[in-house]
C-alpha cells in the first residue's frame, strides 16, 4: 500500500518534509563535545538492516519527505551504506524526493565521493572544527586532519557541493574561525557555524566550550561585512553574505535563538527510534510495527501518531547553574 499524496503536519501546523537518519552511531572520531572517550556503542544485532532503513525512509518518503539526510555516526563508516544510498537514489529519480545528502566527518569520502555523485547526491556538509593538525587530532581525539582534507579534494573533484560545518568552540577554534571562512570561501563552500549543545555526558564542561554566536557574530563584524540573506537550505541556519569573500556563512544557534517555529525535521537513529525534536526525550519506536507486518500499515501509523507527538521546540540551556544535558544521549545517537 503506497501513502503518497499525504503529507504529515504537525499539532503546531508545521508540515514534516524533512528527514534525518542516523545509520549508524558508530565514529572513528570522538569529537570532545561530541562523545565521552570510552563510549559505549549499541551492539550490531539491534540494528536496523540496510533493508530496512530503506523501507522505512521509502515510508516517510511516501507520506511527504521531500529531503533526507544520512547522518551518524559516522554514515560512511556503516558496512555497505552505499548499497543504502543506491536504493534510495530511486526516489531522486522518480522525482519523489528531491534531495539525498549526507553529513560526514569527510574521513573516508576519498573513497566514496565519486559514488555518492553517481548516485545523485549533490551537496554534502562536511564537519570541520579546525584547518590546524595538531589542534584537530585533539579535538576528534584521534582524526588525521590530511584524510579529511583529500575527501575535501574528492567531494571537489567528483562535483559535489561542500558546505563546511563547524561547531564554535570558547577558546579553542574562535580565533581561527576568520580563517576558516576565508579557506572555505575561497574553494567556493560555504561555512557555517554551530552552538555547543548539552546532549550526552562527555568528559569536558561545556560550560568552559560554550561560545553564543551572537557574541562570535560581533567579532566577525569587526572585519568582516555581515549582509543577511533570506537564502534557505531546509534546514536550521540563518544565512549572511560576506562581503569580502563573496561568501555565505550560516549560523545555526538553538541556544541564543530557537528556530523551532519552522522546525520541518523528525530524525530516526539506526535502531528505528524516531526523535521528533532533537532537543526532547520523547521518541517513538518504529522497529516494532515495520518487523510486525510486511505491510507498512502499522508503520504509516506509527509515524501519523508520533508527528501528532511533535513539540514545539526544545529548550537548551548552558550555564553554570544547570549541569546535566538536557538530553542524556548523544549527538551521535541522533546525528546531525
Ligand atoms: N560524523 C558525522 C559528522 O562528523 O558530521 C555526522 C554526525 S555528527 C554527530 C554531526 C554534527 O554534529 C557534526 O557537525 C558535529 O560537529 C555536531 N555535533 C556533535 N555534538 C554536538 C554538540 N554537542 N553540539 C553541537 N553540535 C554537535
Amino acid at each position: 500500500m503506497s501513502f503518497a499524496g499525504s503529507s504529515m503536519i504537525d499539532p503546531f501546523g508545521r508540515s514534516i518534509s524533512y528527514l534525518r537518519v542516523s545509520v549508524t552511531d558508530r565514529c572513528d572520531f570522538r569529537c570532545t563535545y561530541c562523545m565521552a572517550e570510552d563510549m559505549a556503542f549499541l551492539p550490531k544485532k539491534d540494528l536496523l538492516s540496510l533493508e530496512e532503513l530503506d523501507r522505512l525512509c521509502t515510508v516517510f518518503i511516501e507520506k511527504g519527505v521531500k529531503k533526507l539526510r544520512l547522518t551518524g555516526g559516522e554514515p560512511l563508516v556503516r558496512k555497505n551504506i552505499m548499497h543504502l544510498v543506491r536504493q534510495l537514489s530511486r526516489h531522486l529519480e522518480s522525482g519523489a524526493l528531491e534531495e539525498l545528502t549526507l553529513t560526514t566527518n569527510g574521513s573516508q569520502l576519498a573513497r566514496f565521493a565519486r559514488e555518492l555523485a553517481d548516485c545523485g547526491v549533490k551537496r554534502i556538509n562536511v564537519s570541520l572544527d579546525t584547518l590546524d593538525p595538531e589542534k584537530f587530532r585533539t579535538i576528534t581525539r584521534w582524526g588525521d586532519l590530511s584524510k579529511v582534507m583529500a575527501g575535501i579534494e574528492a567531494a571537489e573533484a567528483a562535483g559535489l557541493k561542500i558546505k563546511i560545518n563547524a561547531v564554535a568552540l570558547k577558546g579553542f577554534n574562535d580565533a581561527e574561525l576568520p580563517e576558516m571562512l576565508r579557506w572555505a570561501h575561497g574553494r567556493g563552500m560555504d561555512l557555517t557555524v554551530i552552538e555547543t549543545m548539552p546532549m550526552g555526558e562527555i568528559d569536558a564542561d561545556r560550560t568552559d566550550q560554550y561560545l553564543p554566536l551572537s557574541q562570535l557574530r560581533a567579532d566577525l563584524e569587526r572585519r568582516f561585512t555581515l549582509t543577511d540573506i533570506p537564502y534557505k537550505t531546509g534546514g536550521p541556519a540563518r544565512y549572511v553574505e560576506v562581503a569580502e569573500t563573496g561568501g555565505r556563512m550560516g549560523f545555526i544557534t538553538p541556544l541564543t535563538h530557537n528556530f523551532c517555529e519552522s522546525c520541518n525535521r523528525v530524525r530516526l537513529t539506526c535502531t528505528g527510534m524516531l526523535y521528533m525534536c532533537l532537543g526532547q526525550n520523547d521518541d517513538a519506536d518504529l522497529r516494532a510495527p515495520l518487523r510486525a507486518s510486511e505491510g507498512n500499515e502499522l508503520l504509516s501509523n506509527a509515524i501519523d501518531e508520533a508527528i501528532g507527538r511533535k513539540p514545539k521546540g526544545h529548550d537548551f540551556i548552558i550555564d553554570r547553574r544547570t549541569s546535566r544535558p538536557a538530553v542524556a544521549r548523544h549527538m551521535s545517537v541522533t546525528g546531525g
